[in-house]
């Protein structure tokens, strides 16, 4: 087993990128983040490839971001490839959180979701808060039946993940459901609501979204290049780029509400607060 945080391959014309942290089910630290960013330049460069499939390891395609692993570095300093927002390491308070939730969550999902390739989720089990943002910058979802999808940062006061697409991938009463319950919702649900293309049972998920994948790489490059294009700027005329920048604001603002009134920017919420909440809760 490989200790990388990512793992690249192509086969043909599908690069497959790999979250590989199963053991947290693939919970997101910088260290992830960036190898993803490499491996999704390396993709886009790459002549020979024409499309992309983004998936995890394991039992999960993402918990989320890390909030207890061992590896967890968000104290450490990071490269900037997003933006040129300045080192948040040795800055404090909301400007450090400004700083670095702009470059390694919003910034890099922005990015990604630019890579003028198509880019395929292949999601099983968890997907969940940061989970989200890197199934929803992908252009399709192929899910396996045991796939849900859940936002609970709201039980850390904060109105849900730092990319907050939910209501342009969602009917906006079901977001707000998705947020304000915390609940999972199964990947056939997802399906009949639009916000994935296709349900397929687990063993099939990786030769299904393979198989999708090489159906749309019989297509031009620079055609489905800019389908993809002309897709996205759609959705921004539809709000989605200022909703996210807008949303942001209010996302830092639950933040330092959390760190002047509670313990924590995040409400004093770990992995272990997080479950235990989500078992109080009522269903
Ligand atoms: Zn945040």
């Amino acid at each position: 087993m490989s200790d990388d945080p990512v793992l690249y391959e192509r086969r043909g014309p599908v690069a497959h990128v790999t979250m590989n942290r199963p053991r947290y089910r693939n919970a997101q630290n910088s260290a992830m983040t960036y190898a993803l960013d490499t491996a999704f330049y390396r993709a886009a460069e790459d002549p020979e490839v024409k499309v992309v499939v983004l998936a995890g390891a394991g039992e999960h395609f993402s918990a989320g971001h890390d909030i207890g692993t061992p590896e967890r570095d968000a104290h450490l300093p990071f490269e900037r490839r997003a933006g040129l927002w300045w080192d948040h390491s040795e800055r404090h308070g909301a400007e450090s959180r400004f700083a670095r939730e702009s470059e390694v969550y919003l910034g890099m999902c922005r990015r990604w979701r630019e890579l003028p390739k198509p880019v395929i989720a292949s999601v099983q089990g968890a997907c969940v808060a940061g989970g989200l943002m890197l199934a929803w910058i992908c252009d399709l979802i192929v899910a396996s039946e045991d796939a849900f999808f859940a936002d609970p940062v709201v039980r850390m006061g904060i109105p849900g993940v730092e990319y907050f697409a939910h209501p342009w991938v969602l009917p906006p009463r079901i977001a707000k459901e998705l947020l304000y319950t915390g609940d999972r919702m199964p990947a056939g649900r997802a399906y009949d609501l639009g916000m994935v293309n296709r349900v397929v049972p687990r063993h099939e998920l990786g030769t299904a979204t393979e198989a999708l994948a090489l159906r749309i790489a019989g297509m031009p490059q620079f055609g489905l290049a800019l389908t993809k294009r002309a897709v996205n700027q759609a959705e921004d005329l539809q709000g989605l780029h200022t909703g996210l920048d807008s949303v942001f604001g209010l996302h830092h603002l639950a933040h330092a509400h959390n760190a002047e009134t509670a313990a924590d920017p995040l409400g004093g919420m770990d992995v272990t607060g997080m479950k235990e909440a989500a078992k109080r809760a009522v269903r």
